[in-house]
């Protein structure tokens, strides 16, 4: 029996290279190891994002035809949207009975969100409980591991406390699942953030080539490197960065090109522009291709629904059991 693996995307739309350098490469090879779960967060977007949902569906799908445009097999991996499990919102209730208000509110990402997303009205108890949202995400279809950067640690860390809690109180039920620490660096945006879609800075997956060359142009290189002729530090530049990904072997050519002042940025950003259009040609193909056919995506997603259902209607029996709210 294969390990389950469980991980949300917040329906965020289209996809750019940071999600796909930091987690979609990540979930292709997840995909080969694990009985893997992968749902599109339509609630999550919610915490953040509740006063306008026209988008969330239609970025469902369009994270949909970008995930099997990259290779997401859904005979592998059970695809599915958060809401469709009703589950899911009830589990997050009976956990929310049993989770102390000061230990939601001491979650160090809870009070750094607060603080980023400030031109936001956040202050809600949806947003406030997410990490128990996020719980329930784990515990319904009892997941082995959940993959995750150093930085998500914390919710680990709550959902292990509840899973821990429940079996205290009702009696030992639930998995105390652990982390898959993903490697993934901070990829860097065309203004040398991290890239994110709410920075503005992000090369989507989706974009065509001349769109991809305008954007590379805009990348950070070597602020030291004023001249052609100025020797480089490829260890400092954004574009370097993205070559290791997508110029991998060439990459040894690139760094001795850059540090003995052999080549111009202006030239290799355009090879970078090459190799990420090259990349990408295949993606964008496929993507058009799914974008198109609605019924099959309706018919993955419905799918996924009654494969994951099968699971988590069990679950949610059994805890209804173990907390005593049904006949005997
Ligand atoms: Fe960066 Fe390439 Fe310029 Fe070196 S030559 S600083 S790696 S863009």
């Amino acid at each position: 029996m294969k390990k389950t693996v469980v991980t949300g995307y917040r329906t965020t739309g289209k996809l750019h290279l940071g999600n796909l350098l930091g987690n979609m490469l990540n979930m292709l090879d997840l995909q080969e190891k694990y009985k893997c779960f992968f749902f599109f967060a339509n609630l999550h977007a919610l915490t953040t994002d509740y006063r306008d949902t026209s988008e969330i569906m239609n970025n469902v799908k369009i994270q949909l035809a970008e995930f099997l445009a990259l290779g997401i097999n859904p005979d592998k991996s059970v695809l599915y949207v958060q809401s469709d499990i009703h589950e899911i919102a009830e589990l997050t209730l009976y956990l929310s009975m049993i989770t102390p208000i000061s230990r939601m509110q001491r979650n160090p990402t809870y009070k750094e969100q607060l603080k980023e997303l400030s031109n936001k009205d956040i202050k809600m108890m949806g947003f406030l409980g997410y990490p128990i949202l996020m719980t329930s995400d784990i515990l319904i279809v009892h997941a082995d591991y959940i993959p995750v950067g150093e930085d998500q640690l914390p919710h680990i860390e709550i959902t292990r406390e509840l899973a821990r809690k429940f079996n205290k109180l009702y009696g030992k039920y639930f998995k105390v699942p652990k982390e898959l620490i993903t490697k993934a660096g901070r990829v860097p945006g065309t203004d040398g953030r991290k890239m994110s879609k709410s920075y503005g800075n992000a090369i989507y997956l989706s974009d065509e080539p001349d769109v991809i060359k305008k954007k590379v142009r805009m990348m950070i290189t070597d602020p030291e490197r004023i001249y052609k002729t100025d020797k480089g530090h490829p260890e400092i530049c954004d574009v370097f960065y993205l070559h290791k990904s997508f110029s991998k072997e060439e990459i040894g050519d690139i760094e001795k090109e850059c540090k003995n002042a052999l080549i111009g940025c202006t030239q290799c950003k355009e090879n970078l522009t090459g190799k990420i259009s090259n990349y990408l040609s295949d993606f964008r193909e496929k993507r058009a291709v799914f974008l198109n056919d609605t019924d099959y995506l309706k018919k993955v997603l419905e799918d996924g629904k009654n494969a994951v259902r099968e699971i988590t209607i069990e679950t949610i029996k059994q805890v209804r059991y173990r907390m005593k709210l049904v006949n005997s």
